[in-house]
């Protein structure tokens, strides 16, 4: 097989005090998401579905949030590790999709900076990379804004020479 399929999910409280950052993008809003790193939900999503379709493992495997190294981590910069830890496997991407679930703030005009930022990391170009937003139509945990989820899935395609 030359191809293969990963899916990846992520969730984190949105709290006060902690800036807001999905896909790479700082979004104004007066809450942000609580975690180790700088909690970006989504990139965190597309780390996971890119280590899940070589069957990786995820990212806490790589960089524990008990580990002091990775408080506070751009986790930009953490998915350009994953993606060298593909790209030495004589894999790359193929194409990324992703959801990102949140009540609050407005995502949709900040979803093509996602897609300037994420692609960059990537070396992709933004048509590779898909970022949708959605409610929870004010169910659950996210519709109450206690937290902000994010879907993703992607498709690696082996290097010809590999
Ligand atoms: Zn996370």
């Amino acid at each position: 097989m030359n191809v293969r399929i990963g899916n990846g999910y992520d969730i984190h409280k949105l709290v006060s005090g902690r800036p807001l950052i999905l896909g790479g993008v700082k979004i104004e809003h007066e809450l942000g998401l609580l975690g180790h790193s700088d909690a970006d939900a989504l990139t965190h999503a597309i780390m996971d579905a890119m280590l899940g379709a070589l069957s990786l493992g995820d990212i806490g495997h790589y960089f524990p949030p008990t580990d002091p190294q990775w408080k506070g981590a751009d986790s930009i910069e953490l998915l350009t590790q994953v993606n060298q830890l593909i790209l030495d496997q004589g894999w790359h991407i193929s194409n990324l999709d992703s959801v990102v679930v949140a009540e609050r703030p407005k995502i949709k005009p900040h979803i093509n900076a996602m897609r300037d930022r994420l692609s960059k990391a990537l070396q992709l170009s933004p048509q590779q990379v898909g970022v949708k937003a959605t409610t929870n139509e004010k169910m659950g945990p996210v519709g109450r804004e206690e937290g902000i989820a994010a879907y993703a899935v992607t498709l690696l395609v082996k290097d010809p020479q590999s």
